[in-house]
């Protein structure tokens, strides 16, 4: 069974992704529950809340998961942006957690003038914050593969690794792996051989089962050229083979995977429907 999802705009409301999400066929969805620029966000209303839940029961649309703001830098050396970060990112841990929402992505953070080590500390103890903070809720921060760009932490599996390891309750944090950002890193996925190395030392690094989700993007830059710029399904660098490969792996087969594809259309057709298409065609009918 694949759960296949899709991120989608908020304007209208945060039940406008989901009802988006379906009219463009997928049977999950991603978003932001609030400008993905700001630090503010207007409270949600119970009426909010309620729409919400109603919209994915009515529409069919499971796996619903957030993306955080682009502001919120848990690696920041600087005291009043780190804790304005984790300020930021409880809430929307709260935000999502009233949505019935599990599971938060960020980008791990950025160290900017300190060092990879210090950076990594800081991510740790913010996540120690926020379990603290969060109690006995159950949402969870996923922590998303980066492409490695500037000072950006998290595009090796081992800086991933060293952050859950500080963590005091490491159960509570999951990983996103993203196609585009791990294939920009210099992790290779595809021929088979290459995609079977690269998720061995995922596994043997992080586990499979701390893997809650998966981005699936094209690149269009090349490998290991540690630059962030999505493409649609096999249009890019990638290709289709390491789509395939994910599709028909059954160890990661019913993971949910969000597509962040450029959006717009091709000869006159919806691209968020030709990547999904292009998706199904890839998947192998069992014998
Ligand atoms: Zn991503």
């Amino acid at each position: 069974m694949h759960h296949l999802g899709i991120h989608m705009s908020i304007a209208g409301g945060c039940f406008r992704a989901v009802e988006r999400a379906a009219e463009a066929g997928y049977s999950c969805v991603q978003l932001f529950t609030k400008n993905n620029n700001r630090w503010q966000g207007k409270e949600l209303t119970d009426e909010d809340v309620d729409l919400f839940k109603k919209t994915l029961a009515e529409r069919e649309i499971t796996h619903p998961i957030v993306h955080n703001a682009y502001l919120i830098n848990l690696a920041s050396p600087d005291d009043s942006l780190w804790g304005r970060s984790v300020d930021a990112m409880f809430i929307e841990l709260v935000r999502a957690d009233r949505l019935g929402i599990p599971y938060v992505i960020t980008h791990p953070g950025s160290f900017t003038s300190s060092s990879e080590e210090a950076g990594i500390s800081r991510i740790a103890t913010a996540l120690d914050e926020l379990h603290e903070r969060l109690e006995d809720r159950k949402v969870e921060v996923l922590l998303e593969t980066t492409a490695g760009q500037g000072s950006n932490l998290g595009w090796r599996f081992e800086q991933l690794q060293a952050m859950i390891e500080q963590v005091k309750e490491p159960e509570r944090v999951g990983i996103c792996l993203d196609t585009c950002h791990v294939f920009a890193a210099g992790y290779p996925l595809a021929p088979k051989n290459a995609y079977d190395e690269t998720m061995g030392t995922f596994d043997e690094l992080l586990g499979i089962k701390r893997l809650k989700a998966f981005h699936l993007n094209d690149s269009k830059q090349p490998f290991g050229s540690r630059k962030d710029r999505h493409e649609g399904i096999g249009q890019g660098e990638l290709g289709f083979e390491p789509f395939r490969l994910l599709l028909n792996d059954p160890r990661v087969s019913s993971i949910p995977m969000y597509l962040e594809t450029p959006k717009g259309e091709e000869n006159g057709e919806d691209l968020d429907r030709i990547n999904l298409a292009r998706l199904l065609d890839l998947i192998e009918k069992e014998r």
